[in-house]
């Protein structure tokens, strides 16, 4: 369950400050699937790094699978993110001199993994991308690449996914098929899924839509869960 509640945050200096987010309350239940939508710099992508706990609060709580992590320390958040929530970017994020297989096993082996390889080989072999492990990112195709960094998202076995943007680079047929494969994993794995989309067909495949504007969720209908929690 990811549960916000009154978060506001104000990035950058003096000038050039923001208030980014304005009070943003929320509730995800596990297995849930949110869309995010609203215009450019509405707080959309920060909403998801609140979450992450890449980005602290300057108010209110951030509740994520039971722990209250607004005010632990940047060691701390960086263990629990590791086994907690995945994160999927818009332009992948792979490292460039790393095979597909190694950017899969190599945070899992940094995080103290028994078997970083053999993790990595069969969620590589999960997105359908068997025969790829032994790539370069230069040498995948966007769509593969966007699947090396699912497989990577997921080998920690995490309860959360979040995901911005994740067909924003990808054309609209290879798009849909990493939005089938997120959607068809969230449900496998029972995880709550949280993705930001200009999309509004990706949007609407979710079992709740959310709509940011200028740092708050438009309608206050839509920070609850529609259903009753199974758990
Ligand atoms: P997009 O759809 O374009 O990705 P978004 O909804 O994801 O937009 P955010 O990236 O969350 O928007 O940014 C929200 C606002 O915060 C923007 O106006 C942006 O300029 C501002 N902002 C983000 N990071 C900083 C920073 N480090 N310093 C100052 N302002 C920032
Ligand atoms: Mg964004």
């Amino acid at each position: 369950v990811i549960a916000l509640s009154d978060v506001s945050l104000t990035l950058g200096q003096g000038a050039s400050s923001v208030h980014v987010l304005k009070g943003v309350s929320l509730e995800v239940l596990r297995g849930e699937t949110a869309g995010i939508v609203g215009p450019s710099g509405s707080g959309k992508s920060t909403l998801l790094m609140v979450v992450a706990g890449l980005e602290k609060v300057d108010g209110g709580t951030v509740s994520i699978a039971g722990n209250v992590i607004n005010g632990w320390s940047e060691d701390q958040i960086a263990a629990f993110r590791g086994k907690t929530v995945g994160i999927v970017f818009q332009s992948f994020h792979l490292i460039p001199n790393m095979t597909a297989l190694e950017n899969v096993a190599v945070p899992l082996e940094l995080a103290g993994h028994p078997d970083p390889f053999a993790v990595a080989e069969r969620e590589l072999a999960a997105v359908g991308l068997r025969d790829r492990v032994t790539h370069y990112p230069g040498e995948l195709s966007g769509g593969e690449q966007q699947r090396v960094a699912i497989a990577r998202a997921l080998a920690p076995d995490p309860q959360i996914l979040i995901a911005d943007e994740p067909t924003g680079n990808l054309d609209q047929i290879t798009g849909k098929q990493i939005a089938d494969l997120l959607f068809a994993k969230a449900r496998e794995r029972n995880m709550t899924l949280m993705l930001v989309t200009h999309d509004p067909s990706l949007a609407a495949r979710c079992s709740r839509q959310i709509a940011m504007r200028s740092g708050r969720i438009e309608d206050a209908a839509e920070t609850a869960p529609v259903r009753v929690p199974a758990e």
